[in-house]
């Protein structure tokens, strides 16, 4: 399937849902792309043509463990879990970024994988502001990886995503 095609794909099967969670934001769910053989195999597919090359995927709480645990079985890598605050037990590296209102963190473990050399991609199902992905971003490489790019089924241009996750280069399969 070429890259149109996933597009509009992605585009018919996007649920669009206006005033959640908060009123003022239009939120995209991609729960029925997933839910969909032909869309999370043309998903899977073309972010693991994209990725090709990492040694490591890297899937951010939750969604992003839907699409990088697919893409990493495709690409035959592993595919790290980075979880949000208090679902691992320690020794965990943490990393905190803000919130519209206050601050949230990203965490992995520190004992039991080893990233120092690690060419990694970040994988997830939205990239809307890039606080999150930027937080993945300074996690993985403060534990020595090398971040080559982030993955993502949907951008939200107008957010500006990709400016906060700047130099890291963004490839996404929609645009908005
Ligand atoms: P951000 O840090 O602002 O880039 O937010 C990224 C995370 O929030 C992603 O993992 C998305 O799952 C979720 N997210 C943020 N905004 C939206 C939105 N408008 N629609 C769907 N998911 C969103």
């Amino acid at each position: 399937m070429g890259p149109g095609a996933v597009t509009d794909l992605i585009v018919s099967l996007t649920r669009t849902v206006a005033d959640f969670p908060v009123p003022g934001v239009q939120f995209e769910d991609l729960t029925p792309v997933f839910a969909d053989p032909g869309g999370l195999a043309a998903v899977t597919e073309a972010l693991a043509g994209i990725a090709s090359g990492a040694d490591l995927i890297a899937g951010i709480d939750a969604r992003g463990f839907l699409v990088g645990g697919a893409v990493a079985l495709r690409l035959g890598t592993g595919m790290l879990a980075i979880r949000k605050a208090g679902k691992l037990p320690p020794p965990v590296h943490a990393e905190q970024y803000d919130l519209e209102y206050g601050a949230a963190s990203l965490e992995i473990p520190a004992e039991g994988i080893e990233l120092a050399g690690r060419s990694v991609v970040i994988v997830d199902d939205v990239l809307a502001t890039g606080g999150t992905v930027a937080a993945a971003r300074r996690l993985l490489e403060h534990c020595g990886a090398t971040v080559t790019m982030a993955a993502v089924v949907l951008e939200l241009t107008a957010l500006g995503g990709r400016g906060v996750v700047a130099p890291l280069q963004v490839h996404s399969l929609r645009r908005i």
